[in-house]
């Protein structure tokens, strides 16, 4: 069965960006602007991965993170954060939230299908 991966990043063309990558290599995916539409769509959807954005409206990528790993539902989902910042505080605070993966946007198509390849 083809596997099904969350994307969640408040900005339009960047969620339509990477699931067109993300479906071109065989998966399925379902997209959230925020991580309290996240929530709703996981408890709708068998999701495999997760990709989040970090600074998002409502509830950003850390919060979501965080609400994961304390959900023993959502625990062992992988999640791959893809954000603008580069700082060693927000890398080290993303892997404190439960990040499984923190990249620096921008991400090649290449490395983000690695990433997810292994995370799976
Ligand atoms: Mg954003």
């Amino acid at each position: 069965m083809k596997k099904m991966i969350l994307i969640v990043d408040d900005c339009d063309t960047t969620r339509k960006l990477l699931s067109y990558i993300i479906k071109e290599r065989g998966y399925k995916t379902v997209d959230a602007s925020n991580g309290i539409d996240a929530l709703e769509k996981l408890a709708i959807n068998q999701v495999d991965l997760v990709i989040t954005d970090l600074n998002m409206p409502q509830m950003d990528g850390y919060e979501l993170s965080r609400s994961l790993r304390q959900n023993v539902s959502y625990r062992e989902i992988p999640i791959i954060m893809v954000s603008t910042e580069s700082g060693e505080t927000d890398m080290k605070k993303g892997l404190e939230a439960g990040v499984t993966r923190y990249l620096v946007k921008p991400v090649s198509p290449q490395k983000l299908l690695y990433e997810i390849e292994k995370a799976l």
